[in-house]
This record gives structure tokens, sequence and C-alpha cells, in this order.
């Protein structure tokens, strides 16, 4: 039942490949893992697809790797107008709160606590504990 929209997307986008995993994700810079099992098969298709688009080909600062997400569902939504496809924003919501939840625990100070800030060479700096003047 899945394989419909599938199939629609790869004539769509012949430029990039499909391909079936465990796991819905995109690989730069042309393939899409497809996860046939999926509950939600068709948002997460149409938001792998947008990455794919959008060209989110790497991310060196995680506050970025949010951005990228929250712009992928905005590009799904309008994909989704082209296939007849519901749009759960609750659903949305839940997947970028897991993304916030990650860099919220990966920027924490180990040692303090404190939210640390990254820089572009995507090391994670505290202002505590590395400025002891
Ligand atoms: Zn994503
Ligand atoms: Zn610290």
């Amino acid at each position: 039942m899945n394989t419909k929209l599938l199939e629609q997307v790869e004539t769509d986008y012949p430029e990039y490949r499909f391909v079936l995993g465990k796991k819905f994700a995109f690989r730069p810079s042309r393939t899409i893992v497809v996860e046939l099992e999926s509950s939600n098969f068709e948002m997460l298709l149409l938001h792998e697809l947008s990455h794919a688009i959008l060209g989110h080909y790497s991310f060196d600062v995680d506050i970025e790797r949010i951005k990228m997400e929250s712009n992928a569902w905005e590009k799904a939504k309008e994909l989704a107008k082209n296939y007849n496809i519901e749009m759960d924003d609750e659903f949305i919501q839940t997947e970028l709160d897991t993304y916030r939840d990650w860099l919220h625990k990966k920027s924490r100070c180990p040692n303090c606590g404190l939210t640390r800030f990254q820089t572009p060479d995507s090391q994670y700096h505290c202002p505590r504990c590395e400025n002891l003047t």
C-alpha cells in the first residue's frame, strides 16, 4: 500500500535513487533510504525527499541541523499538496522535539551542566570551564 506514493515520487524525481532500508534517511548526494514498514511512510518519504531537494549535504554545527529539519518539513508540506497527502503537524512537532532534546543533551557541559556553545569546527566549548580567568 505504501508503494503507490513511492512509485509516483520515483517517476517525478528520477534524479534520486530510492533504496529500501531499515530506517528512513537521506544519504547525500542522491540516495534516499526508504523504510517501507514505517507507520508514517508518506510524511517521512516526503521529508527525506525534501532534504535531497534542499541540498542538505552536511552540517557542521548542530543548530544548523535543527534549522534543516524544520526547513525539510516545510518543504515536505509543500510537496504533500501535489500528492494529496495529509501532513500531521503533531507528528512533525514530535520529530522536531526529538532533535531539540538531542541538541539540549549534547550541548550540556559534562563538568558543570552549563549549556555550551559550538564553534564552526563542530567543537563544543563551555564558557565556565574554559574561561578560568
Ligand atoms: Zn530530517
Ligand atoms: Zn562547564
